[in-house]
């Protein structure tokens, strides 16, 4: 009888043998997504100068890693995207509703 497991992430797997892996085995967090020591915005909020102190510190959307199951090597590539999206407009009941009557 086979199990069929539905993952709550995307699953990759080694392209030698198809040994599947969790991103958070693949990826530390922290350097997938980087840690900026230094961001400057203008007053737009554009970003105009970002700086990593170190090179651990920088996005690292590619990993090397060496399979546990074949022992061959195999490069992930990582692709994240975000998305902003507006806040639906909370209803504020903290001030009073005020009518005006003329
Ligand atoms: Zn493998």
């Amino acid at each position: 009888m086979k199990t069929i497991i539905s993952h709550k992430t995307p699953v990759s797997r080694c392209p030698h043998c198809g040994a599947e892996y969790l991103p958070g085995e693949l990826y530390m967090p922290g350097s997938l997504i980087g840690q900026p020591d230094e961001v400057i915005r203008d007053s737009f909020g554009k970003i105009i100068y970002e700086d990593y102190n170190s090179a651990d510190r920088e996005p690292c959307m590619e990993e090397h890693f060496i399979c546990e199951y074949c022992e061959k090597p195999f490069i992930i590539e990582a692709t994240v995207t975000y998305r902003a999206k507006e806040e639906a407009p909370e209803k504020d009941f903290t001030t009073a509703y005020v009518s005006l009557l003329d």
